[in-house]
């Protein structure tokens, strides 16, 4: 598949997408907290790529607008940027164009693949617990 400009901009999604996405996961961070009976959970360790649609403010600002009243009220997002990664097609080189370029940069092609940088992922979460883990007790 190749990529312009043009396209890339209109594959950036609508604002109730973003919101569906952070909702999401609020969800899964408060199952991983309440797995480990967490009294709340302190962060979130988020992997996003260059190209995904999702932008740090956006998730932010839905984040500081749906946890308030949950285990994760106040959690910290972290978040670690992941780089475009692209095979061109005509020499099959791997590289990561510069912003706003998708050619080639060894040959020049247009003819390239996207390998890379469009991830969206929960990483880890950090919880604070009542009581340490036990891992095992005396008998
Ligand atoms: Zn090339």
């Amino acid at each position: 598949m190749v990529y312009t400009e043009e396209e890339y901009q209109q594959k950036r999604p609508k604002l109730m997408h973003e919101l569906s996405i952070t909702a999401h996961l609020l969800d899964l961070a408060l199952q991983h907290g309440a797995a480990v009976n967490a009294r709340r959970v302190t962060d979130l360790y988020l992997v996003i790529g260059d190209l995904s649609s999702m932008v740090d403010e956006s998730v932010q600002f839905y984040w500081d607008m749906i946890t308030p009243g949950t285990l994760a009220e106040g959690a910290q997002l972290h978040f670690e940027r992941v780089p475009i990664k692209m095979r061109c097609l005509t020499c099959n080189q791997e590289f990561t164009p510069p912003k706003g370029t998708f050619g080639c940069s060894l040959c020049g092609s247009d003819q390239v693949r996207i390998i890379g940088g469009d991830e969206f992922r929960l990483d880890s979460i950090g919880v604070e617990c009542d009581q340490p883990l036990e891992m095992e007790k005396g008998t």
